[in-house]
């Protein structure tokens, strides 16, 4: 993979109030603040993203959302748009996750609204894709995951590709503690990357990150990520402990230094 610079971001989901959210940015900003070969994300309920972003200023660990609806403001009770997420300095956002899509009905194209109002208000996102066990066992894996990112990607301009982070997450590898292998991983982040290059200009294709995601730790770390076409983690579990966190990164910096 060579030039792809690897890429770790933080899911914490529905945990985390302001008071608790700081004091886990606190303690990152001061182990990871000299860093400097992976980008870093972490990815705080909405409501602690002023307390994460003040935190986190200047130690180089990106503040994003966890979903941004894709209107930009009306009579929406409840959700939050991107360009409120960008005023409240997030740079990344997250879009299409697996609990997004079970747990709150977003289709593919719901997910495909709010990666357009994302990146029409400058957020990059990371796109969620990857398959049900059932969908797995039923020899479907792949072409659910084509099906994802046709939705997703198909007909969009190369540039606004080229702004986004693909997450490939194998819907019954997270929370389970069941990890994809790495060659099973690394089986469908070279077919997602085969896709993209058929479908975008070669640039896009070499120069795009795959994030792998479902039960990442600190020690299976190092193995998923040495794969040719993992360019990151995108952790859920062990990213609401500094220190796991923190091995994840140092695991992504050696394999890739
Ligand atoms: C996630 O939330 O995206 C995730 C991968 O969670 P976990 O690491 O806990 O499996």
């Amino acid at each position: 993979m060579a030039h792809r610079r690897p890429f770790v971001a933080g899911n914490w989901k529905l945990n985390l109030g302001p008071r608790e959210a700081r004091a886990l940015a606190e303690a990152l900003a001061e182990r990871l603040t000299e860093e400097r070969s992976v980008d870093m994300a972490v990815f705080p309920v909405s409501i602690s993203v002023p307390a994460t972003v003040m935190a986190l200023a200047g130690s180089g660990i990106e503040v994003g959302g966890q979903d941004a609806y894709a209107a930009n403001q009306g009579a929406f009770t409840g959700a939050v748009s991107a360009p409120m997420f960008r005023e409240a300095g997030c740079t990344r956002i997250l879009v299409g996750h697996s609990e997004r899509r079970s747990v709150f009905g977003d289709s593919n194209a719901i997910v495909r609204t709010k990666l357009e109002a994302a990146l029409a208000a400058g957020l990059l996102p990371i796109l969620c894709i990857g398959e049900t066990l059932d969908e797995r066992d039923a020899g479907r894996a792949f072409s659910v995951v084509t099906e994802q990112l046709q939705a997703g990607l198909g007909g969009l301009p190369a540039d606004q590709v080229a702004a986004i982070t693909l997450a490939y997450e194998p819907v019954w590898a997270i929370g389970t503690g069941r990890t994809a292998s790495p060659a099973q991983a690394q089986e469908m982040h070279a077919a997602i990357r085969a896709w993209v290059a058929a479908n975008f200009p070669a640039f896009v294709a070499e120069d795009l990150r795959i994030q792998y995601g479902g039960s990442v730790k600190p020690d299976n770390a190092a193995e998923l990520l040495s794969q040719p076409d993992i360019d990151g983690a995108l952790v859920g579990g062990a990213s609401l402990d500094a220190d796991s966190f923190a091995r994840i990164v140092e695991a992504a910096a050696s394999v890739h230094g």
